[in-house]
């Protein structure tokens, strides 16, 4: 299968089909900001990457290398091949929403993970009536 390039513009999302078996990187090509990633069941979005369960499945609290990452159902959807990121990757925080930037005190739109979200997937004709955790 040949190499195909995705780039997300900063502040914003982006949805792409994986095959199961198929592989694909995350890059950060700038800074150290948070690339938050989700993952769905294609055709199901009520099957997601599930972080609590992915936490009992790993028996920790934090992801490396050859992780089997679970979705909801507790089936292993995504498994860890690589990690050249210096840091610990959270798997316990929400995404960040409007209602988080509201809280920290902005009075007007912010751009927003979860916004963010929900666009990338409508822009490939999916929704997802709820936010999981990246
Ligand atoms: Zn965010």
């Amino acid at each position: 299968m040949s190499r195909q390039d995705h780039t997300v513009p900063a502040r914003r999302g982006k949805a792409i089909h994986v095959a199961a078996g198929q592989d694909f990187r995350v890059i950060n090509t700038h800074g150290t900001q948070v690339l938050d990633t989700w993952a769905f069941a294609t055709g199901d979005s009520s099957t997601f990457l599930s972080m609590a369960h992915t936490r009992s499945y790993i028996s920790r609290i934090h992801i490396r290398t050859c992780d089997t990452l679970v979705d909801n159902h507790y089936q292993p959807m995504l498994t860890v091949l690589e990690d050249t990121s210096p840091g610990v990757h959270d798997i316990l925080m929400c995404c960040c929403s409007l209602p988080i930037y509201k809280r920290m005190g902005c009075t007007e739109y912010h751009d927003n993970c979860e916004d963010n979200l929900h666009a990338a997937l409508a822009e490939v004709g999916l929704s997802s009536p709820h936010t999981p955790a990246p």
